[in-house]
């Protein structure tokens, strides 16, 4: 079932998106080599609760920290750590969310942790590319699968693989809810994209095309070959009359 949103919910995940990006970029200001990645969850979590949100998620299904710290093979949920530094050249992926005012918001980026190579690079743009693709396709009338296509042709015009496994949701009062948005397959199918929908879509690339497998913790994610990946994600909701991304930080507009 869809949660369509009303003016007011609309209202308040585009405040808790603004806050969500501001808090993301302060992380990623910090990111350079040395850093561990329970700094970057501690720093996070006291963030999230000076703008009297709560973390979505820790807790969630278990999940012991605030946010998820990948890196380099690692896709999705890695779990910070006082143990795991980040490298010169390495790419790190950060995934957050906070619930204020009854509404979550989820967003992530992948960073450069100072230079790293050319297809880690291409790897990000990529990323990012394919991502604002399929916001693109967030219109009144298309269907959902039409923003699944636009991702995935993205990724693999550029000779990379989507993740499979995982998928982009609903957002609301719940952290993930219907519809389920994978990152690839044919136009045209699906449910028609409606005001009031909420969406976070949230393409995970890799450079090999094995199925990910899930390590010894129960969360890391990681490439099926030990290749890089990435990961972006926006939170976007469809008003009367436009799709509006909610998780842009300052001035910025859609
Ligand atoms: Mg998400």
């Amino acid at each position: 079932m869809i949660a369509l949103k009303t003016p007011a919910e609309i209202a308040i995940m585009r405040e808790n998106g603004r806050i969500l990006a501001q808090i993301l970029d302060k992380l990623c200001e910090k990111v350079r080599p040395g850093r561990t990645t329970q700094f970057f969850d501690n720093l996070a979590e006291m963030l999230i609760r000076e703008a009297g949100a709560v973390p979505s998620f820790k807790g969630y299904s278990g999940y012991p920290a605030s946010i998820n710290a990948s890196i380099n093979e690692e896709v999705v949920h890695g779990i910070p750590s006082l143990e795991r530094w980040l490298e010169e050249g390495d790419v790190f992926s950060i995934d957050i969310g906070l619930l204020r005012n009854g509404m979550h918001v989820d967003m992530a980026t992948t960073v450069a942790v100072g230079n790293v190579d050319d297809i880690a690079r291409q790897m990000m743009d990529v990323g990012e590319r394919s991502l604002w693709e399929g916001i693109e396709q967030v219109k009144i009338g298309n269907r959902l699968s039409d923003i699944s296509h636009a991702i995935g042709s993205c990724v693999e015009a550029a000779g990379f693989h989507v993740v499979k496994e995982y998928v982009g949701h609903g957002i609301g009062k719940a952290l993930h809810e219907d519809p389920q948005i994978p990152n690839y397959g044919p136009p045209g199918h699906g449910m028609r994209l409606r005001p009031g929908m909420a969406l976070a879509i949230e393409p995970m690339i890799k450079i090999d095309s094995l199925p990910t497998q899930v390590q010894a913790d129960r969360w890391t994610v990681v490439t099926g070959s030990g290749g890089l990946s990435v990961h972006f994600e926006h939170t976007i909701v469809l008003t009367d009359d436009r799709a509006v991304v909610v998780t842009l930080g300052g001035d910025e507009k859609a």
